[in-house]
């Protein structure tokens, strides 16, 4: 492997100024900015290590599937994608978004992170082995999306009606970040699900004044006694079988969990906060962080909240609420839960929307495929991988994975401060460097 490796070094500047290239692209999903131009360069990348190039037609943007096929025994999958988040707060970046800026070893742009870098660096690994040694020990396949940052619409169809593209014995998936502190990477093994709903309750059909409140009903107060009846103040989750469904965590995932870095004081200090929900700390922090779903108000709104005042009685009040869902919890069943409880506690009327659900996905901590990233890690790496039963964010693995026994793990080249949707975006030009060999070292260890 000290070849592949060394063939990485000697060729850094290329494989940095090929991720340079992609990041100077544009290619905003949500926008419809750049994305037939990202989509060809996206190909031109993969014609670099001779993969047959296909495109899979969506109402959208396509995805991009490669696929190195030597007829050996194994076959890997790199799942990315090329899209990425908007530009804005454009005034709160200290460089272009779209034009790489490198400072202090770190390169600034827009998707460098989230996942451009991860990308390419795939792409970076397969070019130095195959430079190296011609002909790799394994099988390839790409599938790079181009709606991820639109919530993947189209990737359930791929995994439906593209079976034989599909078919892998493991998979890497982007994501897993590297520790600032600790300079430890983080592997995942999967993601939390997401349950995104909207409660609306109506009163009379339009805003009166509010004099009119002595008789007639308002929504606001309804929607709180509601909302009332979904946690109690000692933070429990009070919506019945919510906790039904959930897996229990195998002693492996425990062990995981408990490797995890976790320093409560900093994380005081850096929110400003002075305990953590429930006063839990140590172990038990760290096991409700990684495996307990939750039910969180992201924002409520009724009447009048603008400058000075405005005596209205509301004829309507919305709440948006967000569960995180561990396995086996599904957003469709949470939905269902939550409209029983409220006809129980007699909110018949109050309104169920879902804006959108993503099912929690988890790899198997016993597959062979995790100890093979493992080991591939640690020839790169000094300090040893934590590995996490699912990484905070939400991801489509399950769209994609569901009635499959593929394992999936999720390594990349970012780091916890990479500014994932946000401003100044970065990467390490050095964790780059380090993701290109341990893809590599994946390659040759995965037999
Ligand atoms: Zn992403």
């Amino acid at each position: 492997m000290e070849k592949v490796f060394q063939y990485i070094d000697e060729n850094s500047e290329q494989y940095l100024n090929w991720l340079i290239e992609a990041c100077n692209q544009p290619s905003v999903s949500a926008q419809n900015r750049g994305m037939i131009e990202m989509k060809e360069l996206v190909k031109s990348f993969l014609s670099k290590v001779s993969a047959e190039i296909e495109e899979i037609e969506t109402e959208r943007y396509p995805i991009i599937y490669g696929e190195i096929n030597n007829g050996k025994e194994k076959t890997l999958t790199f799942y990315n994608h090329y899209d990425v988040q908007p530009d804005d707060p454009i005034e709160e970046w200290l460089s272009e978004p779209f034009k790489v800026e490198i400072r202090e070893g770190k390169i600034f742009a827009r998707g460098v992170a989230d996942n451009k870098g991860n990308l390419l660096a795939r792409i970076c690994a397969v070019h130095a082995y195959q430079q190296v040694y011609g002909e790799l020990p394994i099988n390839l396949k790409f599938v790079f999306e181009g709606e991820e940052e639109v919530g993947s619409p189209h990737l359930e169809y791929f995994a439906t009606n593209f079976p034989e593209k599909l078919k892998t014995d493991a998979m890497i998936w982007e994501g897993g970040t590297r520790g600032v502190e600790d300079r430890r990477l983080n592997v995942g093994l999967g993601v939390k699900g997401i349950s995104y709903l909207e409660l609306v309750c109506r009163g009379a059909n339009t805003d009166l004044h509010s004099s009119e409140a002595a008789i007639i009903e308002n929504p606001a107060w309804r929607l709180i006694w509601a909302l009332n009846t979904l946690k109690d103040k000692e933070e429990n989750i009070l919506i019945e079988g919510f906790f039904d469904d959930i897996a229990p965590l195998s002693e492996k995932e425990k062990k995981y969990i408990q490797s995890m870095h976790f320093d409560e004081e900093e994380i005081k200090e850096l929110y400003g906060i002075k305990s953590f929900l429930k006063n839990v700390t140590g172990e038990r922090l760290k096991e409700v962080l990684t495996a307990a779903p939750t039910c969180t108000i992201c924002g409520i709104s009724s009447g009048y909240i603008g400058e000075g005042s405005k005596t209205v009685l509301p004829s309507v009040a919305k709440v948006k609420l967000d569960f995180r869902l561990v396995p086996n919890q599904t957003p469709e069943r949470v939905k269902e839960l939550l409209r029983n409880h409220l006809d129980k506690h007699g909110f018949e009327d109050i309104g169920i929307l879902q804006s959108h659900g993503i099912h929690p996905f988890n790899t198997n901590p016993e597959d062979p495929f995790v100890d093979v990233v493992l080991d591939s890690i640690s020839e790169v790496y000094e300090e040893k991988p934590v590995i996490l039963r699912n990484l905070a964010g939400s991801s489509p693995m399950y769209k994609m994975l569901k009635n499959t026994n593929i394992p999936a793990v999720q390594i990349g080249v970012a780091n916890q401060q990479s500014n994932y949707h946000a401003p100044n975006e970065n990467i390490y030009i050095d964790d780059y460097i380090q993701g290109i060999k341990v893809t590599a070292s994946v390659i040759k260890n995965f037999r």
